[in-house]
């Protein structure tokens, strides 16, 4: 807390991580001796910038950028960058530190890295947004590469801002080459990198049931967020005979009893990708209801998919989720639920799958269009989602094979001792470094 003060979510999520990781380092010295699990707490490298732009009155505006490079040990830094006006070191700091571990669970030779700004992309103009992520970009450049660091999107960071992004990469660094993942199929993007976190989340929650002799077929799952990684979950958990009854944003969220179907989430794609609108139009479109600045964990389900925010799931949210007989949680976003919200899942019998295990599907993918692009070619849709679905798979796999005990499968020390081994095996070959 001295060397890192005012970084609560940082504090967080390193203590969850501890909580599991610690008693395995005790019981194996090496780790400990070499202080391991100390370095990984601190990043390689924390770059911040001052971000200058000129909006379409003419004022000029200043934003602050980051990227933090947390660790390489596996591969190049690999993360999101992220603009929203919560932006700050702290929580860039906990979403790179998940990273490595997330990264690590892939099976794939990816580091960990996250980044981003300040800046608010909402109610901005297109060509604001093109002169901001162009001033953003003109500090980055010095410090990305494709074997050094490969950024990606995350929230207010989707393809219109991937591409300003790397169209002024390519002017600068005067180079073609797979710098940044998320991007347009033209131009290097992977098939399946848009929809590979919230198929993911489904995948895992598949195999989270089939590990318990159930189906996914007739669950009801309630989700949080509507944007990229929730309307993909959505999509999938659909062809999967799941049925999908709430969708949210930071404004409130729906409730349509009857199911989010194909055509619906098609509309609520257009509403909040092209138009930027609220999930409020939803409701009224559909005729269901619609509940203002409010989260759908009240709502009965026998799933639940936060994929909005960190800590928007809370321990009342979860005590409620437990009364209304939800079986597993299932974080599409990051770290999404509080460690209390935790602790009422979890000591409830509560299935509980944590973001850097359930929605690795994003960066694993991403890690995929890096294979593409330095192969100079393009794998099929089906060849990319059959790859994601075995990852998850896998990832779910060694999450059962670190995280068994006695009752049901504790997946948080799984997904932490599993990403943490591989990190650690390669920090220890190359010394005190
Ligand atoms: P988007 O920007 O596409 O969507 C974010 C959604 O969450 C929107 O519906 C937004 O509502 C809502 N939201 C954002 N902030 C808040 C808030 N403070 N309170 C309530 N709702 C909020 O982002 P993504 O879908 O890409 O990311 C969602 C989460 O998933 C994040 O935690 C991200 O880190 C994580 N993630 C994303 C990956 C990806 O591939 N995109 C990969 C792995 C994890 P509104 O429209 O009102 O802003």
């Amino acid at each position: 807390i001295r060397r890192n003060p005012g970084e609560p979510e940082f504090h967080q999520a390193v203590h969850e991580v501890a909580e599991s990781v610690v008693p395995y380092v005790i019981q194996h010295p090496a780790y400990r001796e070499a202080g391991i699990l100390e370095r990984m707490t601190e990043p390689d490298r924390t770059i911040m910038f001052r971000v200058v732009w000129e909006d379409d009155a003419g004022n000029i505006r200043v934003n602050r950028g980051y990227r933090v490079q947390f660790n390489n040990a596996i591969g190049p830094y690999k993360g999101g960058l992220r603009f929203h006006p919560s932006v700050n070191l702290s929580i860039l700091k906990f979403l790179g530190f998940e990273q490595t571990f997330k990264n690590s669970l892939t099976t794939l030779p990816i580091g960990a890295g996250k980044g981003g700004s300040d800046f608010d992309p909402k109610g901005k103009s297109d060509r604001e947004v093109m002169r901001f992520c162009q001033a953003f970009m003109t500090e980055l450049v010095h410090y990305i590469g494709p074997n050094i660091d490969v950024p990606a999107g995350d929230i207010g960071v989707g393809a219109r801002e991937i591409s300003f992004l790397f169209g002024q990469y390519k002017r600068m660094a005067r180079e073609f080459t797979g710098v940044l993942t998320g991007k347009g199929l033209e131009y290097g993007g992977s098939l399946v990198r848009k929809e590979a976190t919230g198929y993911g989340a489904a995948f895992f929650l598949e195999a989270m049931l089939h590990h318990r002799g159930e189906q996914l077929e007739g669950k009801t799952c309630v989700l949080s967020g509507s944007g990229n990684v929730a309307l993909h979950c959505a999509e999938k958990l659909r062809q999967l005979g799941g049925t999908v009854v709430t969708l949210s944003d930071s404004a409130g969220f729906v409730y349509d009893k009857d199911g989010i179907d194909e055509e619906k989430l098609e509309y609520i794609k257009v509403l909040k990708g092209e138009r930027r609108g609220r999930i409020a139009d939803y409701a009224e479109r559909y005729g269901c209801e619609y509940h203002a600045g409010k989260a759908p964990w009240g709502v009965a389900c026998d799933v639940a998919f936060p994929c909005a925010t960190q800590n928007e799931l809370d321990q009342q949210d979860a005590r409620d989720l437990v009364a209304n007989g939800c079986r597993a949680v299932v974080e599409g976003a990051n770290m999404p639920t509080t460690v209390e919200g935790i602790k009422v899942l979890t000591g409830n019998g509560v299935l509980y799958a944590p973001g850097k295990a359930a929605n690795a599907g994003g960066v694993a993918v991403s890690g995929l269009e890096m294979t593409q692009n330095s192969m100079r070619l393009a794998w099929s849709a089906e060849e990319l989602e059959g790859r994601l679905k075995a990852i998850m798979q896998d990832i779910h796999g060694k999450c059962v094979e670190y995280g068994s005990g006695d009752e049901q499968v504790d997946y948080v020390k799984g997904a932490n001792v599993a990403g943490f081994r591989k990190v650690a095996d390669a920090m220890l070959a190359y010394g005190a470094v």
